[in-house]
């Protein structure tokens, strides 16, 4: 059975695409930071993965650390024999404007959001090297590709995830290794739920579905990225938004 690693698995849309691939028939590793309650979380979601049929393990790894990743993906390669997939998508805001942005903000959604993904992406393409095969997807965000205002950190480390999956689209092509984003828009999350009211209400007006996006609409697509089906896809950005950018 195909193996693949979601970070920030514990809740919100990486819970939801750790199920979405257990059910495509993954073995799934449900990573999650550190702490007790990512832990109580992540558990539960490696219970739903198995009652689907599949080989679910949780993971504990800080991912903004390259050696917390080191010592994930050589439990993982131990425990699964494989690494097919990896989908990076832990990822947090700290978010405010730029005259008023702390330092520590900007250096931890940079460390949290981009630095993980070059860890992983490192660490996990040695392993997909002598498979000659791998799929990655990294998610992105709309912030990255048409920036928001309060959000230059996050927007930056978005961007910087487009750059990165591009280059190691080209570097690893030749290696059958495919790497692609995904710019997800407004989705339910408890990431968005902390938003007031009035700024989620005029953030719709601008969506031409007028709704919400759900952790399932971002979950299957990146499944086709996963799959065969998308097996001459790669280097590619898919805004998953509504129609926001329209
Ligand atoms: P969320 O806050 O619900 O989930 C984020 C997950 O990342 C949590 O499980 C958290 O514990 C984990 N995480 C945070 N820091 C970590 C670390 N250092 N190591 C390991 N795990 C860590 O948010 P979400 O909305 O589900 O977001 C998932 C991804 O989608 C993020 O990359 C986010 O930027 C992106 N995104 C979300 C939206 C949205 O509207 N919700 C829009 C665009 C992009």
């Amino acid at each position: 059975m195909a193996a693949v690693i979601v970070t920030g698995a514990s809740q919100g849309i990486g819970a939801c695409i750790a199920k979405r691939l257990a059910k495509d028939g993954w073995d799934v590793v449900i990573n999650h930071y550190p702490s007790d309650s990512d832990k109580e979380k992540a558990i539960a979601v490696a219970e739903e993965c198995r009652a689907l049929g599949v080989k679910a393990e949780c993971y504990a790894a800080d991912v903004s650390k390259y050696a917390d990743c080191e010592a994930m993906v050589k439990a993982v390669k131990e425990d699964f024999g494989s690494i097919d997939g990896l989908v990076n998508n832990a990822g947090i805001t700290k978010d405010g404007l730029l005259a008023r942005m702390k330092e520590e903000d900007y250096d931890a959604v940079i460390a949290v959001n981009q630095k993980s993904v070059y860890n992983m992406m490192k660490l996990v393409t040695s392993v997909m090297m002598k498979q000659r095969h791998g799929r990655i997807v990294n998610v992105s965000s709309v912030a990255g590709l048409y920036g928001n205002p309060g959000q230059v950190n996050y927007s930056a480390s978005k961007a910087a995830i487009i750059g990165m999956t591009k280059t190691v689209a080209k570097e690893f092509g030749s290696r059958n290794i495919t790497c692609n984003a995904v710019a997800p828009g407004l989705i339910r999350t408890p990431m968005t739920d902390v938003l007031s009211d009035e700024l989620k209400a005029k953030m719709i007006e601008a969506v031409a579905l007028r709704r919400y996006g759900e952790p399932e609409e971002i979950a299957s697509v990146v499944s086709f990225l996963l799959s065969d089906d998308a097996s001459y896809v790669t280097g590619q950005v898919i805004e998953i938004s509504g129609g926001l950018s329209m």
